[in-house]
């Protein structure tokens, strides 16, 4: 099923996170296609690996070797032929007839009643198949060792060659997420740039009369734009382009010319404040000239209001490519709640990563919770452990949507969802940790 941004699903006063996520998704498919986002060879860029951390990979990266590259030895210790091997208690001797080091192989050849002192990594010689390791042989010195027949089978301790990986095989899938295993693993591959999805332009403003800029004197009832400034840190966590457009003011003019200049620039804009009761209306009704946005009530806690939708093609755009809005409730809390539950999923499959969900995990409640059913909660909470060892959580003292150090203290938010009620000490909880997240 397809939604609008203003499909009456979507307006009432109740609108389910999940129906939310749905609807968001199901419209950023829309634009991927109607912009040809993905499998857009010209819109791929070339980076250098180390440029490469938190890019979206734009095709299957392909091994272009077997890796590893030859057989070797997975352990210190001493290879042979594992024919000589029959599984009994037996203790046999070998003759060591060299050594064999990582990237110092042994030419010669080992013959039957014979082994190699062998290195972690080093190549196994063609006539042998087996490493026993130092530790499990009954004797050694510099030229004989004994071992038990079976202590070892035939071929242990062996890395085949293309064991981890096979010559053409996709090492990393296009869609990933990169993360700082992938560099290490193209780098041991031996490939030094990637193709990668261009980096998204995201607009970013914040809107109301009472915003005053950094480094300016508060006047009475004025606060300070913090939203930019934590939408900035989370923006900077995905590796995209900023655009900060800076605070507008509650002037429709004003905040018409914001989003059309945002617009020409950006592939999707965030604004903060100006959707909650009160003032949805005023808003409303610029966007009706400008978009198809919707006004969603969303049964969550924080984050009721929010407006959804795309900018039309306006004049001066340099592509043809529409532009997706988020407008983001003005509270602190709320801002980073629905960047965490809408925003960063919709950013990532925008530019086509093949996995936007962030993970949860679960821990025991260490307090009582209130909870209505009825609306997902995204509470504040600290994760640790208890003394018998097990993960627990304790919420960051008062839950507020405006109080931005009950964000700043917890590292993790604990989730109960839209049918859950009340909480009790000992209960099992869904938790999300901000670590690499927010
Ligand atoms: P609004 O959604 O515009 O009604 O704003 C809701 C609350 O969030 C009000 O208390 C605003 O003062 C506050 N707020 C809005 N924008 C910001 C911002 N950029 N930084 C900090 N607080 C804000
Ligand atoms: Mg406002």
């Amino acid at each position: 099923m397809k939604y609008s941004p203003n499909d009456p699903i979507l307006l009432t006063s109740s609108l389910h996170v999940a129906e939310a996520r749905k609807a968001i998704a199901e419209l950023v498919d829309e634009l991927i296609q109607e912009n040809r986002l993905i499998n857009n060879a010209d819109r791929m860029e070339t980076v250098a690996l180390n440029q490469a951390i938190n890019r979206i990979l734009a095709e299957d990266l392909l091994s272009p070797i077997d890796v590893p590259a030859s057989d070797n030895s997975a352990m210190d210790g001493y290879a042979f032929n594992g024919t000589c091997l029959d599984n009994s208690e037996t203790i046999i001797a070998l003759k060591v007839v060299g050594t064999a080091y990582a990237g110092k192989p042994y030419a010669g050849k080992i013959s039957a009643g014979e082994c190699l002192k062998i290195m972690t990594g080093a190549l196994m010689p063609d006539d042998c198949d087996t490493v026993i390791p130092q530790e499990l042989t009954v004797y050694q010195n510099d030229s004989q060792i004994e071992l038990k027949q079976n202590s070892i089978k035939p071929g242990e301790n062996r890395r085949l060659r293309g064991e981890d990986l096979q010559k053409g095989k996709p090492a990393i899938l296009a869609g990933r997420y990169l993360r700082p295993s992938d560099l290490g693993l193209a780098a041991s591959l031996g490939i030094a740039t990637l193709k990668v999805q261009p980096k998204l332009k995201v607009a970013i403003l914040s809107s109301g009369d009472e915003l005053c800029q950094l480094g300016e004197e508060l006047s009475t009832g004025s606060i300070y734009d913090s939203n930019r400034y934590s939408l900035t840190g989370l923006l900077n966590r995905l590796n995209l382009e900023i655009i900060d457009c800076g605070i507008v003011r509650d002037d429709p003019s004003a905040l018409k010319a914001a989003f059309i200049d945002a617009a020409k620039v950006a592939d999707v804009l965030i604004s903060s404040g100006g959707v909650s009761v009160g003032e949805a209306d005023f808003t409303k009704q610029i966007m009706q000239e400008l978009g198809d946005v919707g006004f969603w009530k969303i049964a969550m806690r924080p984050g009721r209001p929010m407006a959804f939708g795309t900018l039309k093609t306006v004049p001066g755009q340099t592509s043809k490519h529409k532009t997706l809005f988020f407008g983001l409730p003005g509270n602190p809390v709320a801002v980073m709640v629905t960047f965490y539950q809408f925003v960063r999923s919709a950013l990532l499959q925008l530019n086509g990563a093949n996995q936007t969900e962030p993970p949860l995990t679960q821990a025991i409640s260490s307090e009582s919770i209130r909870k209505k059913p009825g609306r997902t909660e995204f509470q504040r909470a600290i994760l640790g452990r208890g003394t018998d060892g097990r993960p627990t959580v304790k919420l960051t003292g008062s839950q507020g949507a405006g109080i931005l150090r009950s964000m700043s203290q917890a590292n993790c938010f604990v989730i109960l969802h839209h049918d859950q009620g009340n909480i009790a000490p000992g209960d099992w909880v869904d938790i999300a940790l901000f670590d690499g997240l927010l």
